[in-house]
């Protein structure tokens, strides 16, 4: 079984427009799993992980009750929501996906042929090699220290190893400030991870706050030959979840 996210008690899957990254505007179905290996204190999405009697930190202090947002689907419940969408781009997001490879992997099988599968990941896990092979995308989105996730849990050499070399991964950090580039720039160096693959986001749950910050994102994009990313589905709809 695979845990999903629960939104108004039915699994989180929507079909929308990815709103960031390398495919921005490209309809896709999102399937948004639960749980987490990691806890960034701006998390946009930590109903998939905070649960109450947790002593984890979040911006907005709210806990929520495991039971009420957490759903198990069977492989089949699965692929059966998911074929109802007029759509072959499948992209897994959380919560960090990746937690639950071994489900993962054995849903992948089953699927039909043609879907187009990318997951949404923290990049602090290396994908086995079995679900290595059902994928085609990785969208890898390492945490800075804005996160204030501890370095050892968010860098994980191995993993930002596996993407940095893999020709399915692009990268996207999202930055708060002018200083989380110099980190970003740093790991860019260490990992040598090709700057083609790299994303700039600016971070914001609101439109006001994206465009505070896009015009220096943008303009250190250019400074450091990255790629500039905004969130159209913020632009869109704000903090609105299931869209
Ligand atoms: S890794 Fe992603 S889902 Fe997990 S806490 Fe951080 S932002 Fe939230």
């Amino acid at each position: 079984m695979l845990k999903l996210a629960k939104l108004f008690g039915k699994p989180e899957i929507f079909y929308s427009i990815q709103g960031e990254g390398k495919n921005v505007g490209q309809p896709s179905i999102f399937v948004r799993l639960s749980l987490c290996n990691l806890t960034c204190v701006w998390c946009d999405t930590a109903y998939t992980w905070n649960w109450e009697n947790t002593s984890f930190e979040h911006n907005k202090k709210e806990k929520f009750k495991k039971d009420d947002w957490l759903i198990q689907l069977s492989d089949d419940e699965l692929i059966t929501k998911v074929k109802e969408f007029p759509c072959k781009n499948l992209i897994f997001t959380g919560g960090e996906p990746l937690v639950q490879h071994k489900d993962l992997s054995r849903v992948l099988k089953k699927l039909p042929s043609g879907y187009h599968i990318a997951f949404e990941t923290n990049g602090t896990i290396v994908p086995t090699p079995e679900l290595d092979n059902l994928t085609d995308q990785y969208n890898v989105s390492v945490k800075l220290s804005n996160s204030r996730v501890p370095e050892a849990d968010r860098i994980v050499d191995k993993a930002i190893q596996f993407f940095a070399s893999s020709p399915k991964a692009n990268f996207k950090f999202v930055v708060d400030a002018e200083s989380d580039v110099k980190e970003v720039v740093s790991l860019v160096e260490r990992f040598t991870i090709p700057l083609h693959k790299v994303y700039l986001m600016p971070q914001g749950t609101t439109a006001e706050a994206l465009k505070e910050k896009e015009l220096w994102v943008l303009e250190l994009c250019k400074k450091y030959g990255f790629n500039y990313t905004t969130r159209i589905h913020i632009q869109l709809y704000g903090d609105k979840k299931g869209v």
